[in-house]
């Protein structure tokens, strides 16, 4: 049986050569990475790592109008509180109302999960279509059921006959990956098996009528909109600004553009078939989609890396134009915006020449801007990605190219970024969003590797990015008042050490 006919989706320590233990350098580690001996790696000391329960939450609450019910005790659903601003305000500037999305909690008890909890699950999710009427239900299947057995699907089929909504169930229990990003597998699992994603006649279009003499030029129109339509695949790292941005330059090639599946409804996803093209801004968040939809819809896909900086936006969009017969124009088009966008940075190059960088967080963000900050004259010295998989090898290689004696680890790990951070003593950290106060407690510049509030991607993106970096270099205050006041909870021994040495093989 394969993946998407499964009730549960794969973890991707099962789905794919995956890592999360590895130093040395970017050509090694795609070879560790090809031959498996990244699987092997461990550690002999690890604090704590997320959840992938909590990114799986970061999808499912841009969703519009829908309900999301916590299948847990009530500790688990605590990160929804601080999830329900951002989304509401990621829906407001998308023109949609910006609306929290409501969630509740079967909040399981001892005896819960002693006697099984799927009544609860059932009357929350009926409770839930009564009350907020919505269109989609997330039934968000944590560690406590999956462990002890209680019959999801069943209870969701019972629940299917008696509500309106479509049921979408989320199998995310914490403890059966070691890698936060199957978190994307379970969301798109979810949405995959619980939503129709082919549009209805008289709900989303009006069908022909039979033998209308119109109908076989109104067929030929309507496949030839749909052959110029790209689905873009967003995340929750991904912006508005970024969004804006890559919109921007696919209408610039004749393309019309819709994000899926952050902040749609269930109307606009429905709609998700009437494409020609997937587009996907890294594939570590949308592979698993994009292959459902190319085997179930037979629509064709791009992934080509993430669009940071000249030569890997160029990149981008030569493979997604290709598709379409355009590589000329793409070509003058990337010509054109890349000689505005070198006019405007020049005031920074100066600014940040030879300054020494450590960018941490995803994998292809990492990689892609390391290579990205070096051609514009930093001095790459580390590159710490979160987990490393195969999906991940081509940046790599380019990475082994460009940075050959670039220090490379894969690690999530506060504690070995920490002795990084006080060894290699790096100008400036580029970061994952939630580690600046690790960072600013150091005293040293940082910025974050994405947020939404900024932009990233192309020719804008870069702008942006360089000019958070001289800001940074000059605005030193808080940090380094913070750093002379907070007493860090490491020992000095702790940095005569290598960073790495728990890593077992
Ligand atoms: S690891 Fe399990 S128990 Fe902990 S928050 Fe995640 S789903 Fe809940």
């Amino acid at each position: 049986m394969g993946y998407y006919e499964q009730n549960v989706p794969p973890v991707r320590d099962a789905r794919l050569k995956i890592g999360d233990s590895y130093q040395g350098h970017a050509c090694d580690l795609v070879n560790c990475g090809q031959e498996g001996c990244l699987l092997q790696k461990g550690r002999g000391f690890w604090q704590a790592n997320a959840c992938q329960m909590a990114l799986s939450l970061m999808m499912a609450a841009t969703v519009e109008n829908s309900v999301i019910i916590m299948h847990a005790p009530g500790g688990c659903g605590a990160l929804l509180h601080s999830l329900s601003v951002p989304s509401a305000k990621g829906r407001g500037i998308r023109g949609k109302a910006p609306l929290p999305t409501p969630w509740l909690s079967t909040n399981l008890s001892e005896s819960d999960v002693i006697g099984g909890g799927e009544k609860k699950l059932l009357e929350t999710i009926e409770y839930a279509d009564r009350e907020f009427r919505p269109e989609i239900i997330f039934a968000v299947v944590t560690c406590a059921p999956s462990i002890i057995g209680d019959d999801i699907e069943e209870t969701v089929r019972k629940a299917r006959s008696s509500v309106s909504a479509d049921v979408v169930i989320l199998h995310c229990p914490g403890f059966k990956s070691r890698v936060v990003a199957s978190a994307y597998d379970t969301f798109y699992h979810g949405i995959l098996r619980g939503l129709d994603l082919t549009p209805q006649p008289w709900v989303d279009f009006k069908p022909l009528p039979e033998g209308g003499p119109d109908n076989e030029l109104a067929e030929k129109k309507r496949l030839f909109q749909k052959s110029r339509t790209v689905n873009v695949w967003n995340a929750t790292s991904i912006g508005p600004g970024d969004e804006g941005e890559v919109e921007r330059l696919l209408a610039a090639l004749g393309l019309k553009v819709r994000f899926f599946a952050e902040y749609a409804s269930r109307s606009e996803l429905r709609l998700v078939s009437e494409a020609g093209l997937n587009v996907s801004m890294c594939n570590v968040h949308d592979d698993y989609m994009l292959k459902f939809l190319e085997e179930k819809f037979n629509m064709p896909y791009v992934i080509a890396g993430m669009p940071i900086g000249f030569r890997h936006t160029r990149q981008w969009l030569l493979q997604v134009a290709s598709h379409f017969g355009l590589e000329k124009e793409a070509s003058a088009l990337a010509d054109y915006e890349e000689d505005l966008a070198r006019k405007a940075i020049e005031p920074f190059l100066e600014q940040v020449k030879g300054k020494s960088v450590l960018l941490c967080g995803g994998v292809v963000r990492v990689g892609t801007e390391a290579t990205t900050l070096q051609e514009l004259g930093f001095n790459v010295l580390g590159i710490r990605a979160f987990h490393y998989d195969e999906g991940a090898a081509p940046i790599y290689e380019d990475v082994g190219e460009a940075l050959p004696e670039t220090h490379v680890s894969v690690s999530n790990q506060i504690f070995e970024m920490t002795h990084q951070i006080k060894t290699l003593k790096p100008d400036l950290v580029i970061s994952h969003s939630g580690t600046g106060g690790y960072i600013a407690k150091l005293g040293v510049p940082s910025i974050q590797l994405f947020n939404v509030d900024n932009s990233f991607f192309a020719y804008n993106g870069i702008y942006q990015i360089l000019r958070r970096i001289v800001f940074e270099f000059k605005n030193t205050s808080y940090r380094d008042r913070l750093s002379k006041h907070v007493k860090l909870p490491y020992k000095q021994s702790y940095f005569e050490g290598d960073a790495f040495k728990y890593i077992k093989e």
